[in-house]
Formats: structure tokens, C-alpha cells, sequence
């Protein structure tokens, strides 16, 4: 017996989703923040979860979640689904609105979990390259006319877009992307993962444009990464397919009062906005004065580096040395590496090392 042979084609030509799980002394790979939630947060988070039975299912639509998210973001409760991660908002959204015979139109390089889910879902990815950047002046932008170009009158599709895009760091023009939304024909979504640390948002737009779905996260500028909290914000009727798709539980008790928590310390995350906006202009810096590679611009919480020589060698010294950053897939790639915005010092560490590295190879 082979298991291959019942396992569906689509699926098993997949890689699976594996993390660099090494104990790195340094980790810079993953855009977490590099500050935990404070004690005193942690224990009221805690005393909370403690009020509540285990041994009962906790609310599924996630109701004051909603309503903390409601007042965070300026629309109604009805406009927000919550979710296990950002990852499972983008996963239900192509169930619902993907499928077999449908495009899922990407810009790309960008967050890899698109694609993946779009080819789970059964529908076809449709990778358009953004124009790569030739000086240190310009930026990744899409290629608005081929996206266009691939607009279907007939089929509806879906268009993502990352905003700002991982793995690049900027935004697409505002004006642009609107053009995009207004001559679709089906779903555009909006990641806003990195929101709090650029500011910019089309979540105001989504009672004039009925067809657009902003998706963010409580992983990054909330420090929450391992617990798991997403969400979407939509007009209703995307919601309410959206709630059709959802696996029945899929926020713990334990994640949706954390989520409403942090909601309540706000405070919090603006400091450690501030802190990795302060850090991040440190690193941008620190890059630019080092010869022979290009930090692009950034409006999350990392940064992506072009390497004239050496993409590789320092990827692996630093490895080497226990410091994890981010290789990235791809031709338009193949030169880069991401670093995630940490701490001062473990910064420096991994600059000191990355200067030590491109000396040897010179
Ligand atoms: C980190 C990230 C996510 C994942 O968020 P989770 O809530 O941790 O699942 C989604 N989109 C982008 C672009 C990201 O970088």
C-alpha cells in the first residue's frame, strides 16, 4: 500500500510549513517582537482564564473579542471575524472564496502562505512579479498593468495584497491599489500584519468597497505570536461566508481573553512600537554603512537586505555563530536575506558578525 497514491496530487506536491527550530542564541528570522508581555500583564491574563471552566467550549464567534476589536479599529463587531492567527483568516477566506477554478492573483515576493493555501483550497496561483528595484532610490512596486492584464470580466478571482509587503518592507501606492480594488471582479485582500508599525490601513474603505477583506494579527506589534489571535475585517457578507468556513472552536479560551487583555494596554504595544520603529531606523543605518549590500526601506519590523556578494556566506556564518535570520525562496531573492528588527544588543551582535564575515570574503 502507498499512501501517495490516495493522497491528493495538489497536496502532496506541497512542503510542509517547517521552522527553524534550532535554540538560536540570536533569533531574527521570524519578525516576532523581541519584548515579552509584561508580568503583570501575563497575571491578569491568567486570573481572568481562571474564572472560566475548561471543561465547557468557550465562545465561538469570539463576541468581546469583537467588541475590544470594534473600538481598536473603527468597525463594527459585525465587520470582524476572529481567528487562530492571521494564517487561518488568509486559509478560510480562500476555502470560501477559492476553490477549483478559481485564480488567486499574488504579487510576489510576498508572504508565502498565500500561495500555499491557495493551492489547498483547489484554485490556481497566479504569481505576478513585482519590478525589482535597480538603485537604492527606488522601491519594489507592482506590476499594476500585468495585474490588470490577468483581470477576469467573466470568473471571479481573488487578489491579495501585502501592504506593507513582507518580505520587502514598503507599501504600494494607496492610489494604485484602489485603481486595483475598483476594476476587480471578486475579493481583494489586504494583509495588514505589520499595520501598527506603518500606520497605514484600508480598513476606513471597507463599507465603500463591498468586495475588500483586511486581514491583521496580535503576532507582532502585540507580542502574541504564540498565541495565535488573527482577524479580519470586512463588510458582513464576507464575514458571514467567512463563518461558514471556520472550524466550529478555533480561538481558545485562553486566546481570546489574552487578545482582550492586551486590548486594554494598548499602551504597551506603543511603546513597543516605538521601540522597534526607533530600532529598525538603527538597523537601516547600521546596513547602509556597511559596503557591498543595499537595506531596503521598511515600514514593519524588519528589513530586507540586497547582497552585491555573500548572500550565502553570511547567511551561514552567522548561522555559525547562532544567529538566525531569514533566507528567502525565489529568483528576485536570490540575492537577499530579511532580518527581523531586535533588540539593540542582539543587533549589534549580528552586525559585528555580518562585518566580520563580508571582511573575510573579500
Ligand atoms: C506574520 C505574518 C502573518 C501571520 O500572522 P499570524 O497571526 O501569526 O498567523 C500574516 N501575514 C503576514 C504578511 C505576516 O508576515
Amino acid at each position: 500500500m502507498n499512501i501517495e497514491d490516495f493522497v491528493r496530487k495538489d497536496i502532496h506536491n506541497l512542503e510542509p510549513y517547517k521552522p527553524i527550530t534550532s535554540n538560536w542564541d540570536i533569533k531574527l528570522d521570524a519578525n516576532e517582537s523581541p519584548y515579552d508581555v509584561p508580568d503583570q500583564i501575563k497575571e491578569e491574563i491568567w486570573a481572568e482564564v481562571k474564572k472560566n471552566m475548561f471543561a465547557r467550549y468557550y465562545d465561538p464567534t469570539s463576541e468581546k473579542l469583537r467588541e475590544a476589536l470594534a473600538a481598536y479599529t473603527g468597525a463594527e463587531k459585525e465587520q470582524i471575524i476572529v481567528g487562530n492567527g492571521a494564517d487561518e483568516m488568509i486559509s478560510t477566506l480562500l476555502l470560501a472564496f477559492g476553490g477549483p477554478g478559481r485564480e488567486v492573483i499574488i504579487p510576489t515576493p510576498t508572504f508565502p502562505v498565500y500561495k500555499t493555501f491557495a493551492v489547498i483550497s483547489g484554485a490556481r496561483p497566479v504569481e505576478i512579479p513585482l519590478k525589482k528595484p535597480k538603485g537604492m532610490d527606488e522601491i519594489w512596486e507592482p506590476d499594476y498593468e500585468g495585474i490588470k492584464a490577468r483581470f477576469s470580466k467573466t470568473d471571479p478571482q481573488i487578489l491579495v495584497i501585502c501592504y506593507p509587503n513582507n518580505p520587502t518592507g514598503n507599501y504600494f501606492s494607496d492610489d494604485k491599489v484602489i485603481e486595483l480594488i475598483e476594476g476587480f471582479n471578486g475579493i481583494v485582500v489586504i494583509d495588514e500584519a505589520y499595520y501598527e508599525f506603518g500606520g497605514r490601513s484600508f480598513v476606513p474603505l471597507i463599507n465603500k468597497y463591498k468586495n475588500l477583506a483586511v486581514i491583521r494579527t496580535f503576532s507582532k506589534a502585540f507580542c502574541l505570536a504564540g498565541l495565535r489571535i488573527g482577524y479580519m475585517v470586512a463588510n458582513e457578507d464576507i464575514i458571514e461566508e467567512i463563518y461558514k468556513v471556520k472550524l466550529p472552536y478555533n480561538v481558545s479560551l485562553f486566546s481570546q481573553i489574552a487578545g482582550q487583555v492586551m486590548l486594554k494596554y494598548t499602551h504597551f504595544m506603543e511603546e513597543v512600537k516605538e521601540n522597534i520603529i526607533r530600532n529598525r531606523e538603527y538597523l537601516y543605518n547600521a546596513l547602509k554603512s556597511i559596503g557591498g549590500l543595499t537595506p531596503y526601506p521598511s515600514e514593519g519590523n524588519f528589513i530586507l537586505v540586497r547582497f552585491s556578494k555573500g548572500r550565502d556566506e553570511v547567511y551561514n556564518g552567522l548561522r555559525g555563530k547562532r544567529i538566525s535570520i531569514r533566507k528567502l525562496e525565489g529568483e528576485a531573492l536570490k540575492d537577499c536575506l530579511r532580518i527581523s528588527v531586535g533588540s539593540r544588543e542582539d543587533m549589534d551582535r549580528m552586525i559585528l558578525e555580518m562585518k566580520r564575515i563580508l571582511e573575510g570574503i573579500e
